[in-house]
């Protein structure tokens, strides 16, 4: 993979690209995406923003979201984008399978692929440019750096600004995580001077739930929740009468986990959701204790360091009993976080 500045001369020359990100995209998947979406048509080049799977409804608001290609519903029409265009960006995931059923077609396309992501241990294999920094809070923290280093400051306006906020917002916990740098503030303290309307964006994302979704919350809480003080850990599983029920959609459980860190004293906590195809998991930490090896190791699946997902075959049942077989080997770790 060569570094992400060799790529910067070609920016020059007028391309056709695809923007995308992982499955299920969140508010750094997409406001990356759009971010460089808006930049790259300034600069006069063809661009298409394709998301793998649908994304939240929270997250609809954004600007430019209407002109995003939903991969799952228009397969032969976003196949032939990708297949005809020069380079595929590929946003805030490190391994191709991250999106989903867009990957074989990646995968074969004879674009040049470029990474720009945060996550642990990205597959470089797969990608002719890019950058991969775990240290970044967000992906739209590296867009923004992309958009600046590349000499281009002068195209950020207040809809890339509107994008950027709403990535590094959601993925720092609202500038709560360690990874809230002086240089994230300093990026939107930038990103303010452009007229950034921060509040707007907040309540957008934060002050969107259903009545479904709050009743399924306090349901979660009172019936699904199972709490290991011995362990440091909080654990949901989510049953999917539980989503008809509550009528939940795209995005409706996002943040649910993080909740159960709240706890005093928790410093582990996990939520196993029975979708479709899959049991999905989503792990948090605090401190020492490694998620993205936890999820990798255990669950098929990987991310950072304090926040990570995965997957199982099993029924919720099964691998919710796995999840606490489990936790008796990390005892120790677990208790010693601090
Ligand atoms: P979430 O729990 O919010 O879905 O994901 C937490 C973090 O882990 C995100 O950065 C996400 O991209 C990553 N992640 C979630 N699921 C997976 C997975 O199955 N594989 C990998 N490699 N990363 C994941
Ligand atoms: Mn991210």
């Amino acid at each position: 993979m060569q570094s992400i500045e060799q790529f910067y001369p070609l920016l020059n020359q007028p391309f056709k690209a695809v923007i995308t990100a992982h499955q299920k995209p969140d508010g750094d998947a997409m406001g990356s995406s759009l971010a460089l979406y808006q930049f790259l048509t300034q600069l006069g080049h063809d661009v298409t923003v394709i998301s793998p799977t649908n994304w939240a409804q929270f997250l609809a608001w954004m600007p430019g979201t209407d002109k995003v290609i939903d991969f799952e519903s228009n397969k032969a029409k976003a196949t032939e984008i990708v297949n005809n265009a020069d380079y595929v960006f590929c946003l805030d995931f490190n391994i191709l399978h991250r999106t989903k059923h867009m990957e074989p077609i990646i995968r074969d396309s004879k674009a040049t692929k470029i990474l720009i992501d945060h996550h642990q241990q990205p597959d470089i294999e797969s990608f002719q440019f890019g950058i991969s920094d775990v240290k970044m809070s967000s992906t739209c923290e590296m867009i923004y750096d992309f958009i600046v280093q590349s000499g281009h400051s002068n195209l950020l306006n207040l809809d890339i600004a509107t994008c950027l906020y709403t990535g590094l917002m959601t993925d720092t916990g609202s500038f709560r995580f360690p990874s809230t740098t002086a240089t994230v503030h300093k990026i939107v303290a930038h990103l303010k001077e452009l007229g950034l309307q921060h509040a707007k964006i907040h309540e957008a994302i934060y002050d969107n739930s259903t009545e479904g979704r709050l009743k399924f919350m306090g349901n979660a809480f009172l019936n699904r929740m199972h709490v290991f003080p011995e362990y440091k850990t909080a654990v949901m599983a989510i049953p999917k009468t539980d989503i008809y029920k509550f009528e939940l959609k795209t995005g409706d459980t996002e943040g649910l986990v993080n909740y159960l860190l709240s706890i005093h004293g928790i410093k582990f906590a996990a939520i196993v959701i029975d979708r479709e195809e899959e049991r999905k998991w989503s792990f948090r930490s605090k401190g020492n204790f490694d998620v993205n090896i936890f999820a990798r190791t255990h669950f098929d699946g990987g991310g950072h360091a304090n926040a990570a997902g995965g997957a199982s075959s099993k029924s919720v049942d099964e691998t919710f009993n796995d999840f606490k077989n489990l936790l008796e080997n990390y005892k120790t770790q677990l208790t010693q976080i601090n």
